[in-house]
C-alpha cells in the first residue's frame, strides 16, 4: 500500500533538514529530498516513516529487492565465521564462489574485485596484456574501442573514455589508447580496427545513457567482427546483467558469449560491493601472480553474497518475472498519453521513459517522489524506471499510475 501523498510543505521542510546533512560531505552528488531510514523488498521507508516504492534499486545493485531473506541469511552466517583473510591465504568460500560464476557465465575463470570500475579496469588489463602477449601488439600500443555515451565508472583511466563533459572535464591527463565510436553502427566500428586493435568493450545495452538498446542484430555483428578480426569482446554486464532485461546476461538476447564478461551491482546482492571479470584461460592466464589484486576482492564476506546471488539467479524465477512484468510495465507506460513523450525504451523490468529536450526529469522525478515513487532522472529528459526483480503486478499499477500523474501535472521550468 502506498502512503498517502505528503503535502509540499512536507517535502519543503525535509529539503531543509537535507542541506544541513550535506554540510560535511562533497557535493558529487544531487540526490532527490528524501533520507531513507529502512528498507524491505522494493520499499524504503523515510526517517519520518513515509513509504516509497523504489524504482531505482540501486542502478541494478538491488534486483533482489533489499535486504532478501536468502542474501542476509548467507551474510549472516558468514559474519560468523570469517569475514576477511586478504587473498595471502586461502579461504573456504572463494573456490565456491568462482565455481559458482564461472558456471553461470559458462567461462573457465574469474578474477574477483569490489566495484563495478575496478572490473572494468581489471578487463582492461586483462586485454591489453592479453594484446601484447597474445595477438603479438607491439608493448604499450594495444587500442581499445568503445561505444559513445558509454558509462563504465569513474576512475581516471575511464572517465578518459568519457564522452559525456561532467564526467571527464578537468580530470585529465587521460590514459591514452581508447577510441570511441556511435553505439549501434557496426561499419563505423569495423572501420577502426587495425592491427593495434585488442578489444571493444561495450555495455550490450547502454544503461546512464538512458537505456539506449542498440539496433536488432549489432551486438551480434560485433561479436563477429571481433572474432573474424581477432579483438576481444568485452561486455560490461555490470548494469544490465543478472536478471535486469530478463535473461540472465542481456548478450543472451542475441545468443553473444563475450570473451570477457564484467559483472558487478546485483553480484553484490544489494549488500557488498562485488565485482568479478570471467573469462577463459587464453585471456585469463595473462595475470601471474603479483600482476593484479585487490586487498578486498573476493573476500568471505563478498564470496557468500555472491554464491548465494547465483543460486537466486540459477533458479530462473528473477529472469522471468523480468521478461513477464517487463512486458506488463512496458504496456502500462505506452497507455500513458502525453504531448511531453518522446519515447518509450524498454527490455525487462529497465525502461528508458524519454521526454523531449526542454522536460526536466529531475522535476518528473521529485513529483513521482511526491506520490510515492522514487526514480531517477539521467541525460536531462529521460526518466529510469528500474524496479527490483521482485515487484508484483499491482506495484507496478502504482508506479505507473505515479509517472502517468506526475506527466499530466508537469508545468515547464
Ligand atoms: C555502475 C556501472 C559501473 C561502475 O560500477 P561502480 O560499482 O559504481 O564502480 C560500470 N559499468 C556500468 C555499465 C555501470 O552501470
Amino acid at each position: 500500500m502506498l502512503a498517502p501523498p505528503r503535502s509540499l510543505a512536507d517535502v519543503t521542510l525535509q529539503e531543509t533538514t537535507i542541506s544541513s546533512l550535506e554540510e560535511h560531505s562533497a557535493h558529487n552528488y544531487s540526490p532527490l529530498p528524501v533520507v531513507i531510514a529502512e528498507a524491505d523488498d522494493i520499499w524504503v521507508t523515510d526517517i519520518h516513516g513515509t513509504k516509497y516504492l523504489d524504482a531505482l534499486s540501486g542502478y541494478s545493485a538491488l534486483n533482489f529487492g533489499h535486504r532478501h531473506p536468502t542474501l542476509v541469511n548467507a551474510v549472516r552466517a558468514q559474519l560468523d565465521r570469517v569475514t576477511l583473510t586478504s587473498r595471502a591465504f586461502h579461504h573456504d568460500r572463494f573456490a565456491q564462489f568462482c565455481t559458482d560464476v564461472s558456471r553461470l557465465t559458462g567461462k573457465d575463470a574469474i578474477l574477483p574485485m569490489n566495484t563495478g570500475a575496478e572490473a572494468v579496469e581489471t578487463a582492461i588489463k586483462a586485454a591489453r596484456r592479453w594484446g601484447h602477449q597474445c595477438k603479438g601488439v607491439p608493448v604499450d600500443q594495444g587500442t581499445i574501442i568503445v561505444a559513445d555515451n558509454n558509462f563504465h565508472g569513474r576512475t581516471t583511466t575511464i572517465v578518459g573514455f568519457s564522452t559525456d563533459p561532467d564526467s571527464r572535464t578537468g580530470f585529465g591527463p587521460f590514459t591514452p589508447g581508447f577510441r570511441s565510436v556511435p553505439f549501434g553502427d557496426v561499419d563505423r566500428l569495423e572501420a577502426l580496427i587495425d592491427d593495434n586493435t585488442i578489444a571493444v568493450l561495450l555495455e550490450p545495452i547502454q544503461g546512464e545513457a538512458g537505456v539506449i538498446i542498440p539496433p536488432a542484430g549489432y551486438l551480434a555483428a560485433v561479436r563477429t567482427l571481433t572474432a573474424k578480426h581477432n579483438v576481444l569482446l568485452i561486455a560490461d554486464e555490470i548494469q544490465a546483467g543478472l536478471g535486469r532485461t530478463g535473461a540472465t546476461f542481456a548478450c543472451d538476447h542475441e545468443a553473444v558469449v563475450p570473451d570477457i564478461f564484467v559483472l558487478g551491482k546485483a553480484l553484490g546482492g544489494g549488500i557488498l560491493p562485488v565485482s568479478a571479470i570471467a573469462a577463459d584461460w587464453d585471456v585469463m592466464e595473462v595475470f601471474t601472480p603479483g600482476s593484479h589484486g585487490s586487498t578486498f576482492g573476493g573476500n568471505p564476506l563478498a564470496c557468500a553474497v555472491g554464491s548465494a546471488v547465483v543460486a537466486l539467479l540459477e533458479t530462473g524465477e528473477y529472469q522471468e518475472r523480468s521478461r513477464v512484468l517487463g512486458k506488463y510495465l512496458e504496456e502500462g507506460l505506452r497507455s500513458i498519453e502525453s504531448d511531453l513523450l518522446v519515447e518509450i525504451r524498454c527490455i525487462g523490468l529497465w525502461a528508458g521513459v524519454q521526454f523531449a529536450p526542454d522536460v526536466s526529469a529531475k522535476k518528473l522525478c521529485l513529483s513521482m517522489m511526491k506520490k510515492g515513487v522514487l526514480a531517477k532522472d539521467t541525460q536531462q529528459s529521460t526518466v529510469r524506471i528500474a524496479p527490483p526483480l521482485t515487484i508484483r503486478v499491482n506495484e507496478v499499477d502504482l508506479l505507473v499510475t505515479a509517472l502517468d500523474a506526475a506527466v499530466k501535472e508537469y508545468v515547464g521550468a
